[in-house]
């Protein structure tokens, strides 16, 4: 993977931690820049810039809600003030509010739905015009396997993953046309914040449905984000590349 993606300028939202963090330094060792979006940590944040210069890269943060589209604006101009050009966006923000439909709240639907698929529209509209003009960009949803089979408890969240996967390829086949291409990851169960809550029942009967018998680890996904934003991914758009052990196979 090393020097694949030398030079070119990323955004990643929701980078200060789990997958998110991962994928900046999976970019930052392949080559790239980093404009890291987070929204409340910014310890954790200013401690990845760091990571990130000691690979001999550079990152700056922004501060903000990807639900926002004043964030996707900045996202953008601070990759063109910085680094004059925005290669890759990974579209990573996301969060649960988990509940079954009859309890589940409106401002817990509406939450999710404007993280999770709203912030994509967002940053993406917000990217594409840069990315059109130089006949290049790699955009990279992070969706779910949620999004595939839907879940018990997380109807808002798996209706807006399973909108993560038409977007992608919907605008997939807007943009390929100026090598523009936008492909989605769908992760099933990685250990991070997001997950480390889930009951040890539920932990032990995901663990049976994996064939390859561990859970995932955020390098799981961030060397498939790497790979999909490298010249080796080329030939490859509108697709939703599963990160799941074999837990679910179609
Ligand atoms: P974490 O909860 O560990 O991290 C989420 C990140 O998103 C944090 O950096 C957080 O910022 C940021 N964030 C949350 N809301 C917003 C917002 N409105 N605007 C900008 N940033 C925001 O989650 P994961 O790393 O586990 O998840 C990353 C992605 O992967 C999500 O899209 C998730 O749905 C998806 N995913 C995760 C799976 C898993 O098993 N973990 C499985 C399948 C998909 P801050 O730290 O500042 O709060």
């Amino acid at each position: 993977m090393s020097e694949m993606l030398q030079d070119m300028v990323a955004i990643v939202t929701g980078g200060s931690r789990g997958i998110g963090r991962e994928i900046c330094l999976t970019l930052a060792e392949a080559g790239a820049d980093i404009v890291i979006n987070f929204i409340d940590d910014e310890d954790e944040a200013k401690d990845l810039v760091r990571e990130i210069n000691e690979l001999g890269r550079k990152a700056v943060l922004v501060e903000g809600s990807v639900a926002e589209a004043a964030t996707a604006q900045t996202l953008v101009e601070t990759a063109i003030e910085n680094f004059g050009r925005v290669d890759i966006l990974v579209n990573n923000a996301g969060i649960t509010r988990d509940n079954l439909m009859l309890r589940l709240k409106e401002e817990d639907w509406d939450a999710v739905l404007n993280t999770n698929l709203k912030g994509i529209y967002l940053c993406s509209k917000a990217v594409l015009k840069t990315m059109m003009k130089q006949h290049f960009g790699r955009i990279i949803n992070i969706a779910s396997v949620v999004g595939l089979t839907g879940n018990a408890g997380q109807a808002n969240y798996a209706a807006a993953k399973a909108g993560v996967i038409g977007l992608t390829k919907s605008l997939a086949r807007e943009v390929a046309s100026r090598q523009v291409l936008v492909n989605a990851v769908a992760p099933g169960y990685i250990e991070t914040k997001m997950t480390e809550n889930l009951p040890q029942a539920i932990k032990d009967d995901l663990m049976q449905r994996i064939p390859l018998n561990r859970l995932g680890k955020p390098k799981d996904v961030a060397n498939v984000v790497a790979f999909l934003a490298s010249p080796a991914a080329s030939y490859i758009t509108g697709q939703t590349i599963v990160v799941d052990g074999g837990m679910v196979m179609q």
